[in-house]
């Protein structure tokens, strides 16, 4: 990736369907990528959303805990609509959602502003399939329509996100269709576990320095797993070590995703004139253009530099079409060379125009020429 100069970042990341140990991801920075990845604007921290460990916000000050109070809230059954409808800040609601984990329902808590991370809840269970449970199972376990669950006399288990239990005088739904509870504290429901199971967000505190959390889009472009003996084990795999006994093989899986890794650095790599390649991956490293193809001392001279070239290993390409300067450089640019040399009318003078695609053209003398290109390549 640092070959690539790709602007990137090792994350950690679930391991999935895969397994194992541990799995990181090589995530490249771009606004158009489609994974989220949750930095610090501190230290180094990085981790996709999926496996980032939160620390629990605590309120300022403790409140003197209120006697709980069923309201009724006819129509308000999202969290937008509790929250206008009783008038209190969303940092005093706990969303209670009833998710299906490998067929048995179990009740999530975490504060109003927050999102339930199904992969958490997934490896909490060590379950299979996690998803938000049907208007049967709902009823079930809370005996009322969707949008009305709360912990209050519950029937299933009944998770609490940690941060949930540093907060008080909070409110939840009353398991009764149309209503909901105020002013309810731990004490008034009985909670079965205590995890870490909602998304990080921006702004959050990072769990490793305290420092801020901030996001930023990027494409995975690589991944890492330690697999460990996960599928030696189970396929029979050993070896012989040296004291003859058979030992399990450790494996690991090591991928990068050409296509993408192209595509995330066109993204990172474009200006106005076309794809700014790295110089170690364009197409060609250096293109010739030359000036006039009526010029047979152009052609000539434009044709040994070429020779030259090659002879040093550079990859060039030499542009000896029967059009107009103004054209053949742009195309070069297009295409993204990163190095061009021009031969024109300069030649009379033994010298030739040497340009850097981010840099201003400068005369080379013709002998000099093959070592600057060398230098510049290396
Ligand atoms: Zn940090």
């Amino acid at each position: 990736m640092d070959r690539l100069h790709l602007d990137y970042r090792i994350v950690k990341a679930d391991t999935g369907i895969m397994g194992g140990l541990l799995s990181e991801e090589f995530q490249a920075i771009t606004p158009l990528g489609e994974d989220i990845l949750v930095l610090c604007d501190s230290c180094e921290f990085s981790s996709n959303i999926e496996v980032a460990a939160c620390v629990p916000q605590k309120p300022a000050e403790a409140e003197t805990e209120l006697e709980m109070e069923l309201v009724e809230t006819p129509d308000s059954r999202t969290i937008e609509e509790v929250v206008e409808t009783l008038n209190k800040p969303v940092n005093k609601f706990v969303k209670t959602l009833i998710y299906n984990v490998d067929g048995k329902a179990v009740a999530v808590m975490v504060r109003g502003d927050r999102e339930v991370n199904e992969t958490k809840l997934r490896k909490l269970f060590n379950a299979t399939e996690v998803e938000l449970a049907d208007v049967t199972m709902v009823k079930e376990a809370t005996g009322a329509e969707i949008g009305f669950a709360g912990p209050v006399g519950i029937h299933c288990t009944l998770v609490a996100d940690e941060e949930v239990t540093y907060m008080q005088n909070f409110v939840v739904g009353a398991n009764k269709t149309g209503y909901h509870y105020t002013n309810v504290n731990q004490k008034d429901f009985k909670i079965d576990i205590v995890a870490d199971v909602r998304n990080i967000m921006e702004g959050d505190t990072c769990p490793c320095c305290g420092g801020k959390i901030e996001f930023k889009h990027g494409i995975e472009v690589g991944n890492t797993f330690k697999l460990g003996t996960k599928y030696s084990k189970a396929m029979g795999l050993q070896y012989l070590d040296s004291n003859n006994q058979l030992q399990d093989v450790w494996m690991g899986s090591y991928g990068i995703g050409p296509a993408r890794a192209m595509a995330a650095l066109c993204e990172q790599n474009v200006d106005e004139n076309g794809i700014n390649w790295p110089k170690e991956i364009a197409p060609y490293q250096v293109a010739i253009v030359i000036i006039s193809m009526k010029d047979e001392q152009q052609v000539l001279k434009a044709n040994e530099i070429y020779e030259a070239l090659k002879a040093k290993g550079i990859d060039v390409i030499l542009d000896d079409r029967d059009e107009r300067p103004g054209v053949k450089f742009k195309d070069m640019e297009l295409i993204g060379i990163p190095f061009r040399i021009t031969v024109g009318k300069g030649i009379k003078d033994g010298n030739v125009e040497w340009k850097a695609r981010t840099n201003d053209k400068e005369d080379v003398s013709i002998e000099e020429i093959v070592e600057k290109a060398l230098d510049a390549l290396k």
